[in-house]
């Protein structure tokens, strides 16, 4: 199955995954960074499976966050 991994430590917070996968992602409030909705925490890895329906728009946000701390297998 494909998966979103999230290596929130390197999160700066810039919105830009929310803005374009809202359901995917937010931005919390208690630190800033964004949140994986959903997400399981592996050692440093915030880990979600998704639908092959999704992976196209998620590898666009990967490649939009500019500090490319996301990364989409499928
Ligand atoms: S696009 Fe990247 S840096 Fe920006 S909030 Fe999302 S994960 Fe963090």
């Amino acid at each position: 199955m494909p998966k979103i991994v999230h290596y929130r430590d390197r999160c700066i917070g810039c919105n830009i995954c929310y803005e374009m996968q809202p359901e995917y992602w937010r931005l919390s409030r208690k630190d800033g960074k964004a949140t994986l909705i959903g997400s399981k925490l592996k050692k440093d890895t915030h880990i979600l499976d998704i639908p092959l329906v999704d992976v196209e728009m998620s590898q666009a946000v990967a490649e939009h966050c500019p500090v490319k701390v996301i990364k989409v297998f499928s």
